[in-house]
């Protein structure tokens, strides 16, 4: 591809490369899926192409809405130019249905209503296998300040808001998801990563059915025809045809 530079990161599922500019990087996202802290690996035929597309659309309708993010554009489907951001090592958890870790940890009802719903901040640290973390930890670790901590979650309170009407008009329920922020160069805070089925959990609005990287933890379902139909709900027609995934 014209103008990719040199790996800077590689993760479980994407790779981060510089791009022609200093300001910028590029996103790519792989076809790769892990479970269980890396654990569990598999690889799926057009998983990177279908992130990136859900990625995308949900990342345009967050700056449609005054939401600052990394995204820039889609060079071709799977490839996403983003500005450089400085990570925060971070994994803000949102939830507003209790299910998963949060079930397993605590006394919540399995599928109970979380109304406010619940903020979880994990380390995002492989040597420590992303422990939870509290106020005075993040800030005595430095890992972020008080009023940065309030301005990530006023951030993600309002990305839930937005995600979770836009997804509702598609028949998804979102139940919970993980965001990352970064800084720019600017120093001022952006939402980065990905919000995928990978990232987040959707569930069918009628059968309550998953939607999401959850068959895949639980070995149940065909992955890729979850993540297809996920793509196909949010992606318009149009680009659906222009990055020929249908
Ligand atoms: P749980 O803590 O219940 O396993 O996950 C809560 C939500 O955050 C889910 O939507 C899950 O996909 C997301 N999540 C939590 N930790 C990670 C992680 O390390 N990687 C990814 N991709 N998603 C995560």
């Amino acid at each position: 591809m014209e103008n990719i530079g040199n790996l800077i990161y590689a993760g479980k599922a994407k790779d981060v490369y510089s791009y022609k500019t200093d300001d910028n990087v590029i996103i790519k996202f792989r076809d790769d899926i892990t479970a269980g802290d890396g654990e569990r690996k598999d690889t799926f035929k057009g998983k990177g192409k279908c992130n990136s597309l859900i990625s995308s659309k949900l990342f345009e309708i967050l700056e449609e809405n005054d939401i600052n993010t990394q995204y820039i554009k889609l060079l071709e489907s799977g490839s996403m130019l983003s500005k450089k951001l400085n990570m925060i090592p971070l994994e803000v958890i949102l939830r507003n249905i209790a299910t998963g870790s949060l079930t397993k940890r605590f006394p919540f009802k399995e599928k109970q209503d979380l109304k406010p719903p619940i903020i979880q901040m994990d380390f995002k640290n492989d040597e420590f296998h992303d422990p939870m973390l509290n106020d005075d930890i993040i800030i005595t670790l430095k890992i972020a300040t008080k009023d940065e901590l309030s301005e990530i979650r006023e951030i993600t309170l309002k990305i839930n808001e937005i995600l979770s009407e836009f997804l509702k008009t598609k028949g998804i329920i979102l139940v919970d998801f993980k965001l990352e922020f970064g800084k720019d160069l600017n120093g001022n805070i952006r939402l980065g990563d990905e919000i995928s089925p990978d990232t987040c959990r959707f569930w069918d609005i009628n059968t309550l059915d998953t939607l999401d990287k959850d068959l895949f933890r639980k070995g149940e379902g065909n992955v890729m025809d979850v993540y297809k139909k996920v793509c196909n709900l949010i992606v318009n027609e149009e680009d659906l045809n222009r990055w020929k995934i249908k």
